[in-house]
């Protein structure tokens, strides 16, 4: 690799640029900030007219040790009053999803968390969620498709079935995933065995687990084994079992890993030594997502430059890792193909505007 290129993986211009494909990223973290200040002043809501203050009471503290639960209290929802703001705050946020270079991305968003406080009609709220995340997708021109977020410890599993049937009876084609976030620590995988046994039997949507985020790798095998787990969502204690990281190279079970994020919740308090780098050249399938990029006060180029920087990570590495995550989509293999042909010729068109020999 010659010079110009190293200088060009810590140039965060060029870098937003790169073509992403993201499978691991809350619309609840990656909220635009002037929207959801307006509709809380509109609101009102106990915040100041001053932006500055307003961040530092919505993101995670920039003078905090890391900590899971600190992180989590960041997300709140009882910012809207109406389907108009849900509408908003949905809209503006991923009208900006260009803004970091993203391609593909398989956003993931709670109903409950859009519902929860007026008590909306959570299909309805679905529907809203949807319609303007896939109007502004198409204007930033991003591919997007959706996972339903359901919360550890907001419901139980049979709450959780409840909803899952309703989101199911709308037949909404571009939702193509569940995933299961939360407090791991209180409510391990065995509380939800009978919803993903549910999931399974449908054999409508991919199923992604966070696990082994702040758990035990075993947390990570459970999700597998009991949960059925096509994906794993963060799972930086893989590293510390080998068996494990074969499983998941046997039947191509990708991790979702989340850099800047798993710093902050103290998931992997080391970044630089952060699993990520060494899984990707055991052959373990993972890939580089953002999370939260809201509440970290960060974006997905960052966690990029960051792997870049700890891992000598190559434009030709950058390439294998988004196949990686199109391989690991919940997309169907002929749409999987598609995205794949297209998504080259992205990285093609990016290659020869930037690196020359
Ligand atoms: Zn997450």
């Amino acid at each position: 690799m010659n010079m110009a290129t190293g200088d060009i993986r810590s140039n965060k211009v060029i870098m937003k640029e790169f073509p992403k494909v993201e499978l691991h990223r809350h619309l609840e973290g990656t909220f635009h900030l002037p929207t959801l200040h307006r509709i809380a002043m509109q609101n009102g809501l106990p915040y100041t007219d001053d932006m500055d203050a307003f961040k530092s009471a919505v993101q995670f503290p920039k003078d905090s040790e890391p900590d899971f639960l600190t992180f989590l209290s960041k997300f709140k929802n009882d910012w809207y009053r109406s389907h108009q703001d849900v509408h908003d705050i949905v809209y503006d946020s991923v009208r900006h999803f260009s803004d970091d270079g993203l391609f593909y991305i398989e956003l993931r968003f709670s109903p409950e968390h859009f519902a929860f406080h007026n008590d909306f009609d959570r299909m309805e709220i679905t529907r809203i969620v949807i319609d303007a995340a896939n109007a502004a997708a198409a204007e930033a021109n991003v591919l997007i498709r959706y996972l339903v977020t359901f919360n550890r410890g907001k419901q139980n599993q049979y709450e959780m079935i409840d909803l899952y049937r309703t989101i199911r009876g709308l037949a909404i084609p571009e939702i193509v995933g569940i995933d299961l976030a939360g407090d791991e620590t209180q409510y391990p995988p065995d509380q939800f065995t009978e919803f993903f046994r549910t999931v399974k039997e449908d054999g409508v949507y991919g199923t992604t687990i966070h696990a082994g985020e702040v758990s035990p790798a075993e947390q990570v095998w459970e999700s597998i084994d009991r949960l059925h787990a096509g994906r794993i969502g963060h799972g930086t204690s893989t590293i510390d079992d080998e068996a494990l990281q074969k499983r998941l190279i046997d039947e191509g079970i990708v991790l979702e890993q989340c850099i800047t994020s798993n710093y902050q919740t103290g998931s992997w308090v080391d970044e630089q030594n952060h699993p990520l780098g060494r899984l990707y050249r055991s052959g373990v399938p993972v890939t580089i997502n953002s999370d939260d990029p809201t509440i970290q006060d960060t974006d997905l180029t960052d966690d990029y430059i960051k792997a870049c920087s700890y891992f000598d990570l190559s434009f030709d590495d950058l390439e294998k890792l988004n196949l990686i995550a199109i391989e690991g989509a919940f997309l169907p293999d002929r749409e999987k193909s598609e995205l794949r042909k297209k998504y080259l010729a992205a990285v093609k068109q990016f290659k020869d505007r930037f690196l020359v020999d």
